[in-house]
């Protein structure tokens, strides 16, 4: 295999006037106007069924972009029948055509397709322009990119052998006989092609649930691959009801992995249903889960102000905060609070909200009305809880989108529910600590919830970031000094988090191929 060095896609400006701004524009209205028909796809086998769902854009419910349809039980069975049988050839291709097929596919997506996955993106998950290019462009491109070079990279580490005129020891990686299931989130376009086609590059079958808000982002990604030479099979894309697809992989004899990103209760439920069926698998499944969080930043009497606020509020806000890396708690001191709330209250007033095909809005709506709901239930709690009191924000309406105010409630319970479960929506709270207090207040940070995905520390004192280094070292899987505790980039901060937060298993990171394959050791004797 050719040797080589990656680089991160560039993020596009789209300046007024640039070339991708024109793209981009032709792209959202060409989406706007059409509701695209989704089949199932099994085994290049385009299925539709009486169960037809539509996608809607939640800046604006009442506008339909894409029709799909739910994949039965007798359905699924039918698609994990092909996908094994798919896997067996699959396997045997050489690992210089899979190769080939992924960098077709990374061109296609920096290049002929970028405008068409954005604008499914901004229109079908309410992201905005930038939100979109890192990720349905960026993120996704490198995705790609990167798990090619780390599977070549991996490949070449090899065992000793003492003397290789009598032996020679040597592993290869293989797929999984039986089949992956793939089960993506709404959040992140990259996710959705990461979860699916990072095991399918890894010599295994895959069966991919999309999730039903994320609809015409994955379908793009799955056209793409096609057309890059994913053999039919491969990938199956097959959207489902939730629970109907669990009971239905987790039975399956087959069942190879599940690579999972979603909420704690649904990975919990996947992983006890592997566990009752434990004794009917051919191979134990790899499970990898990425399940959420409840984000903090740390402020350290030290801090820079105008970072925090910065930070703060691009990192609990951007997306609305809907990445599983968005800051919902911040812990700070009372010496530096009058300066940093004048600064968040200001920079709040600032953001705009509304229809993100405006390049001028900062946020979007919330995804759907569950979401808009759950996330209006924290506001109306910090409404009526003496404890609690909303500084910035707090409105909500639904009448056309799903529309959440940035809002930003002050506690004076540190483990208030508020603190401690996630909200997933731009709800931030902060707790105002008395500067003697430094040490109670940063064991909280650890103690008070059951995640552990990604932190953030302000401070510009050497010898407090030396501590909050050790003391902070269980709270997040992805930890950041002076920065927001969002916007990982693949290759340079691989993602993911332990304790309820997952398996941390580190998307963008060089072990992450690896946990998709199964490894044989060979030894050769002269
Ligand atoms: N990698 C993303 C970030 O750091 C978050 C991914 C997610 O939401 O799962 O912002």
């Amino acid at each position: 295999l050719k040797d080589f060095t990656v680089v991160n896609e560039p993020i596009l400006s789209y300046k007024k006037g640039s070339k991708e701004r024109k793209e981009l524009e032709a792209a959202l209205n060409e989406a706007k106007s059409n509701i695209v028909d989704v089949p199932i796809m099994i085994a290049g086998e385009e299925i539709r069924t009486n169960e037809a769902r539509f996608q809607v854009m939640p800046h604006d419910h009442q506008h339909q972009i894409a029709r799909f349809y739910y994949a039965d039980e007798k359905l699924l069975q039918k698609a994990i029948g092909k996908c094994t049988e798919a896997q067996q050839k699959w396997d045997k291709t050489p690992l210089k055509e899979r190769v080939e097929i992924w960098d077709r596919a990374a061109d296609l997506m920096a290049g002929k397709y970028r405008q068409r996955l954005n604008a499914a993106t901004m229109l079908g998950q309410s992201k905005t322009t930038i939100q979109a290019e890192i990720d349905s462009a960026a993120e996704l491109i490198d995705f790609v990119r990167f798990n090619v070079f780390f599977l070549k990279e991996n490949a070449k580490f090899q065992p000793i052998s003492e003397d290789i005129k009598v032996t020679k020891n040597s592993v290869r990686f293989r797929g999984i006989d039986g089949f992956v299931a793939a089960v993506s989130p709404f959040n992140f376009t990259a996710i959705g092609g990461n979860l699916s086609y990072t095991p399918a590059l890894m010599g295994n079958s895959v069966l991919w649930k999309p999730s039903d808000t994320a609809i015409l982002s994955n379908w793009a990604i799955y056209e793409i691959m096609r057309e890059a030479g994913v053999p039919e099979g491969v990938v199956n894309f097959v959207p489902a009801d939730g629970p109907v697809f669990g009971d239905t992989i987790t039975k399956s004899p087959y069942l190879a992995g599940i690579n999972f990103t979603g909420s704690v209760p649904t990975f919990n439920r996947l992983w006890k249903q592997v566990g009752e069926n434990i004794n009917n698998y051919k191979n134990y499944p790899k499970l990898i889960g990425e399940c959420g969080g409840k984000n903090y930043h740390f402020v350290h009497p030290s801090a820079d102000i105008e970072s925090v606020v910065t930070g703060t509020i691009r990192s609990s806000f951007e997306y609305c905060g809907q990445k599983c890396s968005a800051c919902s708690r911040a812990y700070i001191p009372e010496s530096l609070w009058p300066k940093i709330k004048e600064g968040l209250l200001c920079e709040r007033s600032k953001l705009k909200v509304g229809d993100v095909s405006e390049f001028s809005t900062f946020m979007g709506a919330v995804i759907d009305e569950k979401a808009f709901k759950r996330i209006s239930s924290y506001i109306e709690h910090a409404k009526a809880s003496p404890n609690l009191e909303i500084i910035g924000g707090g409105g909500y309406d639904c009448s056309k989108g799903y529309f959440i105010e940035p809002t930003i409630v002050q506690t004076k319970d540190p483990l208030d529910k508020i603190m401690v479960e996630e909200i997933f929506g731009p709800l931030l709270t902060i707790y105002v600590y008395a500067d003697k207090d430094l040490d109670a207040t940063m064991k909280l940070v650890g103690s008070s919830t059951q995640f552990a995905l990604t932190g953030a520390v302000f401070s510009t004192n050497e010898s407090f970031l030396k501590r909050a280094l050790e003391e902070f070292k269980m709270t997040a899987g992805n930890f950041y000094i002076n920065d927001k505790s969002t916007g990982s980039v693949v290759g340079q901060q691989p993602f993911g988090g332990s304790r309820m937060s997952g398996t941390n298993d580190k998307a963008g990171g060089p072990q992450y191929v690896t946990r998709w394959s199964t490894v044989q050791s060979i030894k050769e004797t002269f």
